[in-house]
């Protein structure tokens, strides 16, 4: 089907066909070449969706008062437990942000092809970016030594063996790598749900929730309001790597064995034992709302839910959820009753607000 354009003596003719053909070639892996990030039309609408989602819930740092927090830390209050989790807080997630931003922008993002996942994936590599400069904004505040977060990555065993276990899965692929081999569409698999659900979707979570029942105790209101931001943020990676890794195996349906999908469960059950063995550095003596078995109990049940969300096997059915009060920001994409608290949206209204950006 053409259609031809005559505008004063010359003719442009389009062709249909050829438009669809391109559309068609459209792939997560494999698909066609382009250097001309052919957005439209769109393959995989809940990319842009998404990516429309996430600049949506748009911060900065600077935009939170941190004066409360500071008179807290500099004043007698506090125990050394709590202190601790703040400094842990801070140590680990300045360098695993980082990592997450890295792997998107070397690895997952180089090896997609769909212009709508490169365009999404740029937008979570910036949010990884915004993560990092709010824990600058934090040490800055309160006057933490830099050095001292740097250390805490280099010496604290359990930040290092979280930190090896996600680089490991991303050294293979930082190279021209021929991603019709299907071990190599598994490494890239195994990349997606290493990052996306088990250190994002579960790793993540033991800080989060010691952050935030510190906040629920009214204690650090401009991080707890910064770590409820990221945790938005983080709610909305983890989808994106979620569908991101359901349409990398339907589109290779040959990679998604019994032995893939167990070798998948086992690398959960290995980054819950990383997380429990770090839950216990951050919490060596129990505080008030804080008890390491209980976070330990915590990761058990997201781990499941994670691994359920892509139709894998449970590694402990059954598991209860010992923190109600948490089980809505397992999932807070666009949360809003959160602590009752209002979560301030960036988001103009404009012509392009349609109605599904409000079903969560
Ligand atoms: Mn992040
Ligand atoms: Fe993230």
């Amino acid at each position: 089907m053409e259609k031809s354009f005559k505008i004063g003596p010359r003719e442009f003719v389009l062709d249909q066909d050829k438009a669809e053909e391109a559309y068609a070639a459209k792939r997560v892996i494999n698909g066609r070449k382009t250097e001309t990030f052919n957005l439209l039309p769109l393959k995989y609408q809940w990319a842009y969706d998404l990516y429309r989602t996430m600049k949506a819930n748009h911060w900065e740092p600077e935009d939170i008062q941190m004066q409360k927090d500071i008179e807290l830390w500099q004043g007698s209050e506090l125990s050394d437990v709590e202190r601790w989790i703040i400094r842990m807080g801070i140590g680990y997630f300045s360098a695993a942000e980082g990592i997450v931003g890295d792997n998107i922008i070397h690895v997952v993002r180089e090896l997609v092809t769909a212009p709508e996942l490169k365009l999404v994936l740029g937008r979570h590599a910036h949010e990884e970016n915004i993560h990092a400069d709010s824990l600058l904004y934090m040490i800055s505040s309160l006057g933490i030594n830099p050095h001292e977060c740097e250390a805490m990555f280099e010496q604290i065993p359990t930040i290092q063996r979280k930190n090896d276990f996600v680089n490991r899965t991303s050294h293979d692929l930082r190279r021209d790598v021929d991603m019709t081999d299907p071990e190599n569409k598994k490494l890239l698999a195994r990349n997606i749900f290493v990052f996306g659900q088990c250190m994002e979707g579960t790793q993540f979570y033991g800080l989060f929730g010691m952050i935030l029942s510190l906040y629920r105790q009214n204690k650090f209101p401009g991080i707890g309001q910064m770590f409820r931001y990221t945790l938005r943020d983080e709610s909305n990676h983890i989808e994106l790597f979620r569908n991101l890794f359901m349409d990398l195996i339907s589109e290779n349906m040959e990679i998604w064995t019994p032995d893939f999908k167990a070798e998948l469960v086992e690398t959960m059950r290995e980054a819950v034992a990383l997380e429990k063995d770090f839950i216990r550095d951050c919490l060596p003596v129990s505080s008030i709302g804080l008890n390491a078995d209980e976070f330990c109990q915590y990761i058990d049940y997201i781990a499941d839910y994670r691994l359920e969300g892509i139709g894998l096997d449970k590694l402990n059915p059954g598991v209860q959820n010992p923190f109600p009060w948490l089980s809505e920001a397992i999932n807070m994409k666009k949360e809003q009753n959160f602590f009752e608290g209002k979560v301030t949206e960036y988001q103009k209204a404009s012509a392009l607000v349609t109605a599904d950006d409000d079903e969560l």
